[in-house]
């Protein structure tokens, strides 16, 4: 990077207009790209400071082990007078904790690799399964529970292991949602995001596909019309995006947004809690409202997973629910997001609320609402319970759809139902010293 560019990322940063030329060179995806911040003399430049020696060697240490790409766009998004306080700048620059590993970080907390029956594809619920397209980020976050594998050359899923996830998606007539994820997916060319989207949706009991992809967070000039030609034949196509602060939610972003949404594709948010950068009641409100403006639906809040690296990112489960009894109630229902932990182990996702079921007796339930009103329902004298046995033909309720019969309940789900007779969950331990 020379001088000029470094200019150019300072002129941003302090919201100062550019030339026609240099604008263009800006909201060029591929020179943001190629000038993607790697290395730590490249930050000293561009906010003009020294890290002391024994603090740099540290940082150089963490970047052996994760590496660091910062987008110029992203970038000039920091305050350079809050540098060490700066919600972005620590979502994307090193830090040495995260070569700390704590007692209870795992390497693969979502056990991915275990639920994987092919390389670079997760099968952990019955019909959706995630597919890793692409290793690679515009920006590599911190935070980033797969951060062991993203950016590392020697998990580049290639054609190869792409066509054996599809291959198993194919045989496998159960998975009707396919999610497809990284790295970022939108770091493939147009071309290869093509193939893979009309494999895909060729499946025939393919019924969705989802993209998550965080390029309109740090990278919103990948959003190009061509890309937008590519994905607006895919009828059903969804777009996951990661926003995890209002300061991200910039005019480029927003233009990016739109040229998706125009597109007919509906799009989700995903964010992940994290300490000292979004922890903060009013921060969220503040996300969830100004994602919904610009017709973004908040999907879920994740807990920070227990990655190794992460803890100096983690907060207490508390502070997730607290977030959640200010968002409900207080704003738009559809503003407010599902908080979850991803259960450490791969158990999936489990979602955590606030308690509004205070209590219940044979015919009343008794509810709060955000404001601490306590209510009492009345439950119906005369509901009776509908038995299921499966055998749709015979019900009064209509269920004209094929193979209804043959559903099988899992889990709760299936303690609850009339046509299974297991009353006990029991932990396959227990089962084990019993067989003995
Ligand atoms: C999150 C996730 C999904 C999708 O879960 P939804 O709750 O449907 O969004 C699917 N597979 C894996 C492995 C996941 O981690
Ligand atoms: S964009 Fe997603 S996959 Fe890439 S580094 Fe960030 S969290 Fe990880």
């Amino acid at each position: 990077m020379n001088t000029t560019d470094i200019q150019l990322i300072r002129n941003h940063m302090q919201g100062e207009t550019c030339t026609a030329a240099s604008l263009e060179k800006w909201h060029d995806w591929k020179w943001q790209m190629r000038h993607a911040v790697r290395d730590i003399s490249m930050v000293e430049k561009i906010f003009d400071r020294t890290f002391a020696p024994e603090i740099r060697a540290r940082i150089e240490k963490t970047l052996g082990k994760f590496p660091m790409s910062i987008t110029p766009y992203y970038l000039s998004l920091v305050d350079p007078d809050d540098l060490d306080n700066d919600p972005v700048f620590k979502q994307a620059f090193p830090d040495e904790r995260e070569l700390l590993i704590a007692p209870h970080d795992m390497a693969d907390p979502l056990a991915e690799d275990r639920d994987s029956p092919v390389p670079g594809l997760t099968h952990r619920y019955p019909d959706r399964v995630l597919l890793h397209v692409s290793n690679t980020c515009a920006m590599y976050c911190r935070h980033c529970t797969r951060k062991r594998k993203v950016g590392d050359r020697d998990s580049i899923p290639d054609r190869d292991q792409i066509s054996q996830g599809i291959e198993y998606i194919r045989q496998n007539t159960n998975i009707r949602d396919v999610l497809l994820s990284g790295g970022d997916p939108f770091m493939l060319s147009d071309e290869y995001i093509d193939w893979i989207l009309s494999e895909v949706t060729a499946i025939e009991h393919v019924e969705v596909v989802r993209i998550g992809t965080r390029t309109p967070v740090v990278l919103p000039y990948r959003i190009t019309d061509e890309l937008v030609a590519v994905l607006e034949k895919y009828e059903n196509l969804w777009i996951n995006t990661h926003f995890n602060h209002p300061r991200e939610i910039t005019g480029s972003a927003r233009k990016a947004l739109r040229k998706l949404w125009k597109a007919g594709i509906p799009l989700g948010n995903q964010s992940v809690l994290l300490a000292d950068i979004n922890d903060c009641p009013r921060i969220m409100k503040r996300l969830v409202q100004m994602l919904v403006k610009n017709r973004v639906r908040p999907y879920y809040i994740y807990q920070c997973d227990l990655s190794e690296g992460l803890e100096h990112f983690r907060t207490s489960i508390g502070k997730g629910i607290e977030i959640m009894e200010s968002l409900r109630g207080h704003t738009s229902g559809f503003a407010v997001p599902t908080y979850v932990v991803d259960a450490p182990g791969g158990g999936g996702k489990i979602p955590v609320a606030p308690n509004y079921l205070i209590s219940w007796s044979t015919n009343k339930a008794i509810l709060r609402n955000f404001e601490g009103v306590i209510t009492t329902y009345q439950e119906p004298d005369t509901y009776k319970h509908n038995f299921c046995n499966l055998d749709c033909d015979n019900c009064n309720l209509q269920l004209k759809l094929d193979n209804s019969d043959e559903t099988q309940a899992v889990g709760i789900e299936r303690l609850l139902s009339d046509y299974d007779e297991m009353i006990t969950l029991t932990p396959s331990y227990l089962e084990e010293e019993q067989a003995q």
